[in-house]
């Protein structure tokens, strides 16, 4: 079994297994957003829902940056937003709004939002990711906006309004805000999220450059059928993770 194989250890099989699994996740996918400069001061959170305790979720301490999380660093949270794992404080935002996208979208197993520069940019410009690359295909009509910006999210009640707007979609755009991704595991959330970001990337050079082609409805389709699943999405994220277990061996501490 190679250093890798082990680190990630096992397919897990009891609910204590599953929620190691999600937790190492969860600090893998904070060491790849700040690898891809995602943070931005305190902004910034992916959720994790504890596999015992569905209304619970696991999420990184407020101020702590993501190139440091260990999986000792993460916190439990429950659905009134008081901390029952950890000894550090959770971001409001965070609570108010993963606690709601969570009671939303009981498929979600995470959820992954920070304020990425090219998904705020592209979040200002009333616009959605439109199909004019193969990898943006994979949100082709399955991502949608919630225009109403109104400052700070501090109440769960605009967690409430974001989870509504996020529907059934693997992703929302939060206008003048950034980017919210779900998934059925931490990797698929977390994957979406970095295809996403470099999505809107794309689309403003496009843009900047000229009048992007799009690509017809039933490509974009056919393409959203191969690249924008579930199990694609968790697929992709493991050429990244493989790479911080490596570099990154305090992890799992
Ligand atoms: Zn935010």
């Amino acid at each position: 079994m190679t250093t890798v194989e082990q680190a990630r250890g096992a397919a897990p099989v009891t609910t204590e297994q599953e929620r190691l699994h999600r937790k190492r996740e969860l600090a893998a996918a904070f060491r790849i957003f700040g690898r891809f400069g995602f943070s931005e001061g305190v902004a910034g959170h992916i959720t994790a829902r504890d596999p015992e305790h569905p209304d619970r979720f696991w999420v990184n301490p407020f101020g702590m940056n993501f190139s440091l999380i260990k999986v000792s660093d993460l916190i439990c949270v429950d659905h009134e937003g008081t901390v029952v794992s950890g000894d550090r404080p959770v971001n409001r935002a965070a609570f108010c709004i993963h606690s709601q996208v969570h009671l939303a979208r009981p498929d979600a197993v995470a959820a992954a939002h920070a304020h990425s520069v090219h998904g705020k940019a592209l979040s200002s410009l009333g616009v959605r990711l439109d199909p004019i690359t193969q990898d943006a295909c994979a949100f082709f009509e399955d991502h949608s906006r919630y225009d109403e910006y109104r400052g700070v999210v501090n109440d769960i009640e605009e967690g409430k309004r974001i989870g509504a707007a996020l529907g059934p979609n693997k992703a929302v755009i939060l206008a003048n805000h950034g980017l919210l991704t779900v998934g059925q595991s931490v990797a698929e959330a977390a994957w979406w999220f970095v295809t996403m970001e470099r999505s809107c990337q794309a689309q403003l050079l496009a843009m900047a450059a000229g009048t992007p082609r799009h690509i017809d409805r039933e490509t974009a389709l056919q393409v959203r059928s191969q690249t924008g699943t579930p199990r694609a999405g968790q697929f992709h994220f493991r050429p990244l993770r493989d790479h911080v277990l490596v570099t990154d061996p305090d992890l799992f501490g």
